[in-house]
C-alpha cells in the first residue's frame, strides 16, 4: 500500500469511528437503561497484583446490557414500522431487552429463541408481554425463522448485534466508563458473541483514547471473532457450544467486524471451567452471581495477567449479564472447584 492510499484508509476509518461516536453520544438509552456502577474488585485485584474494575451491566433492568441497543434501535423506528411490529432472534438477553423496549414504546414484538434457551430468559420475555416462539436448537436456526417471519408478516427485524443503532446503544457502556474513570486504563476486556458490544466500545474508546487496549474474550466453543480475524473474513463456525448461551453465535456481525478488524487489539478464549471459576471470583468481590457469558471478561483478565505477567495495571471487565437459572448454579460450583480448589483453612 503506498502512503496516499494508507492515509485515505486512515481517514475513512476515523470517519467511521466518528460516525459511531456521534450516534453513541445521541443514543437516548437512559429512558430505559441505567448508568451502571464501575466498581473495584479488591480481592481479585490483590490476587492478580493489578487493579481490576467491574462495569456492572448485570445490574441493568433486564440484568444485561442488551436493553441499551434494543431501546436505541426501537426508539428510532418510523411510525409505520412501529405499527407493523418487530421480530427478533435471540439467545435470550436481547430478547428481554426488545420485549421491555417494545412494551415501553407500545410496539408489538415477536421473539424467536432457540429451544435450549434457559427458562428464566423465556419467562423474562413472556412477562413483558412479547410473543415468545421457541425454534431451532441454536441461534442460527432461530435467526432463519425470525427472518422468514419478518418477510411473511412485514415485521421489522431487529438484529441482536448486526445493526449500527444496536452497536451505538451498546457503545454507551464505554461512554459511561470513560467518564467514570478518567485516570489511566490499560485495557478493557469485553465479552464477544456477535460483536455488537465490543464494536460499540472499541469505536468509542479508540476514537477518544486510542492507547487503551481493547481485548475481546470469547468462549473457546464460540470463538467466531478470533476465527474471523485469523481468516481475514467472517467465517461460520461449524459448531457452537451453548454453556455460555449469551455468546453462542456462529458468525461475527458484518458491521461489528468492520470495526473489530482494525480496533480490537486481541482476542482471548476461555474454557467453560474457567468461566465457572470467574463466576466465583465475581461472587467473592460483589456477592453477585453472573451468568457464564457475563463472567467472560474476568476469566479473560486472569488469563491475560498470567500470560503477560503485568503488574499494577488498571484492567476493566465488562460484567455483561446475570441471567442464569438458579438450578444451574450447582454445576457452576462443581466446575469452579476443579479449576481452583477452595483453600483449606489452616
Ligand atoms: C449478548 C451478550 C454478550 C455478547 O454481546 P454481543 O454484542 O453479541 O457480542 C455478552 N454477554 C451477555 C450476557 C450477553 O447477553
Amino acid at each position: 500500500m503506498n502512503t496516499d492510499t494508507a492515509n485515505q484508509h486512515a481517514n475513512a476509518d476515523d470517519e467511521l469511528l466518528g460516525r459511531y461516536v456521534r450516534k453513541i453520544l445521541a443514543a437516548p438509552v437512559y429512558d430505559q437503561a441505567i448508568c451502571t456502577p464501575l466498581q473495584p474488585a479488591p480481592a481479585l485485584s490483590a490476587v492478580l497484583g493489578n487493579r481490576v474494575l467491574l462495569k456492572r451491566e448485570d445490574l441493568q433492568p433486564t440484568f444485561s446490557f442488551k436493553i441499551r441497543g434494543a431501546y436505541n434501535k426501537l426508539v428510532q423506528l418510523s411510525q409505520a414500522q412501529r405499527s407493523c411490529g418487530v421480530v427478533t432472534a435471540s439467545a435470550g438477553n436481547h430478547a428481554q431487552g426488545v420485549a421491555l423496549a417494545a412494551r415501553t414504546l407500545g410496539i408489538k414484538a415477536t421473539i424467536v429463541m432457540p429451544t435450549t434457551t434457559p427458562e428464566l430468559k423465556v419467562q423474562g420475555v413472556r412477562s413483558r408481554e412479547a410473543t415468545a416462539v421457541l425454534h431451532g436448537e441454536s441461534f442460527p436456526f432461530a435467526l432463519a425463522h425470525a427472518l422468514a417471519l419478518a418477510q411473511e408478516k412485514g415485521y421489522t427485524f431487529v438484529s441482536p448485534f448486526d445493526d449500527p443503532e444496536v452497536i451505538a446503544g451498546q457503545g454507551t457502556v464505554a461512554m459511561e466508563l470513560l467518564n467514570q474513570h478518567q485516570g489511566v486504563i490499560d485495557a478493557i476486556f469485553v465479552p464477544v458473541g456477535g460483536g455488537g458490544l465490543i464494536a460499540g466500545i472499541a469505536a468509542y474508546v479508540k476514537y477518544l483514547r486510542p492507547q487503551v487496549r481493547i481485548i475481546g474474550v470469547e468462549s473457546e466453543h464460540s470463538n467466531c471473532l478470533q476465527m474471523a480475524l485469523k481468516a481475514g473474513e467472517r467465517v461460520v463456525l461449524p459448531e457452537v457450544g451453548t454453556f455460555a448461551d449469551g455468546v453462542a453465535v456462529a458468525q461475527i456481525g458484518a458491521y461489528g467486524f468492520e470495526i473489530c478488524r482494525r480496533h480490537v487489539d486481541e482476542v482471548i478464549t476461555v474454557s467453560n471451567d474457567e468461566l465457572c471459576s470467574a463466576i466465583r471470583d465475581i461472587y467473592d468481590d460483589t456477592r453477585s452471581i453472573t451468568e457464564p457469558s457475563g463472567a467472560l471478561a474476568v476469566a479473560g483478565i486472569r488469563k491475560y495477567v498470567a500470560r503477560e505477567q503485568v503488574e499494577r495495571q488498571t484492567l476493566v471487565a465488562i460484567n455483561s449479564g446475570a441471567n442464569i437459572n438458579f438450578d444451574s448454579l450447582r454445576h457452576v460450583v462443581e466446575r469452579a472447584a476443579l479449576v481452583r480448589p477452595q483453600a483449606v483453612p489452616a
